[in-house]
């Protein structure tokens, strides 16, 4: 019996939600009236990094049971299945984990991907491997890539990664990556009081001018293990105005519908930044994505208690309509708006670890 904290097996026992037929080929809005148009394939449940907020070293540590190999999705089943989930007008897929570099031969599942035809094939990464892997992500056809950075300062990261991995080599990585055609790059720093924010405007600062988006990120209480509080949250407004008093800021209109970073743009011309405030101004009104785990159950929202066994179709032998028409009545049922209603309860609930379930 596995000592795993998260009852995996349970999680993903959803039943199918009863919804009638559906049309082959229908796509469907959820029942809050929201599209189906992101999708977040976690690639792997492990990482080297034991970063405190997200896998800390306590919880995920030497006895942590990961997935075994069989329950991992093979190339071919995710492959499948976002084919599946095209045709339900997904738009854009970014792979992500646990840290998705580690999963061998990532550069093939990209090249099928990209072989899907139409789709924003993104990625996100800590960095760690990329200034050897840069290059290959982007030949098998990569279209933009989202590196983790939480400060400049090597002590702060060093304590905030808690393997003692060096700042220097996530931004060679971030040089590499550039040199491969994968700019602009994003730059996702998840920002703790008390932890790191003393260094917001220093990474602001330090990638103003390069064509890079810095996207300060609140602190959230995914999983169970982190030891969220309120407290340690530093709301995106006060980001903004402790940059803006250094380097002047103003609002940026949205590219798109559901976009979750709001822009803003430094007024001398020196580029742009965003602020994710999934805290403290939810946006899950406008929330498009779906997430696929490690081991191909579908959560509805980041922060779900359980998921749809999507890799018990693609096993038992269901067909591409089959597939089709579940992933339409899951979608259907949805009603997900977990950040709106957060309240400190809420963020005791055993939730699914980001690890698992893709960040
Ligand atoms: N390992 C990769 C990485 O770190 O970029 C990809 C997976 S990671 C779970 C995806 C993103 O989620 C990272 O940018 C990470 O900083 C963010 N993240 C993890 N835990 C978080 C938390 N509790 N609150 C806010 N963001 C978090
Ligand atoms: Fe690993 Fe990314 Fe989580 Fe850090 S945030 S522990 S790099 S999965
Ligand atoms: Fe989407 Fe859930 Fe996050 Fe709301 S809480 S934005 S529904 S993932």
């Amino acid at each position: 019996m596995s000592d795993r904290i998260i009852p995996l097996v349970d999680a993903r026992r959803m039943p199918l939600p009863d919804v009638g037929p559906l049309a082959p080929g229908s796509r469907v809005a959820d029942a809050l009236g929201r599209p189906l148009r992101d999708l977040r394939i976690s690639v792997t449940d492990r990482c080297n990094f034991r970063c405190t907020y997200c896998m800390p070293k306590d919880v995920f540590g030497p006895d942590y049971a990961f997935l075994p190999r069989r329950e991992v999705l093979t190339f071919e089943e995710i492959t499948r299945l976002a084919r599946i989930f095209k045709d339900h007008g997904i738009e854009k897929i970014r792979l992500t984990g646990g840290e998705p570099l580690l999963r061998r031969d990532l550069e093939r599942l990209i090249e099928m991907l990209a072989g899907l035809g139409e789709l924003d094939l993104t990625l996100t990464t800590n960095g760690s491997a990329l200034a050897r892997k840069a290059r290959a992500l982007r030949d098998a056809g990569l279209n933009r890539l989202t590196v983790s950075l939480d400060s400049l300062d090597d002590a702060v990261f060093r304590a905030m990664n808690d393997v003692d991995f060096p700042v220097a080599a996530v931004l060679e990585g971030i040089d590499a990556a550039a040199a491969a055609g994968l700019a602009p790059l994003k730059i996702n720093m998840v920002v703790q009081r008390g932890v790191n924010d003393h260094t917001i405007v220093a990474m602001a600062r330090r990638f103003k001018g390069t064509g890079h988006i810095v996207r300060f990120i609140e602190f959230m209480d995914v999983g169970s293990s982190n030891g969220w509080r309120m407290d340690d949250v530093v709301p995106a407004a006060e980001v903004v105005r402790r940059i803006g008093a250094e380097l002047p800021l103003e609002p940026v209109d949205p590219n798109y519908y559901g976009e979750v970073a709001e822009r803003w743009r430094y007024r001398d011309g020196g580029g742009e930044i965003g602020v994710i405030a999934s805290v403290t101004r939810a946006f899950c009104r406008s929330c498009t994505r779906a997430r696929l785990s490690t081991d191909g159950a579908l959560y509805t929202c980041l922060f779900a208690t359980g998921g749809y066994d999507l890799r018990a179709l693609l096993r038992g032998g269901a067909s591409d309509a089959e597939i089709h028409a579940a992933i339409g009545r899951i979608w259907r049922v949805r009603g997900d708006r977990y950040s709106e209603l957060r309240t400190a309860h809420t963020a005791q609930l055993r939730k699914i670890e980001m690890s698992y379930i893709g960040g």
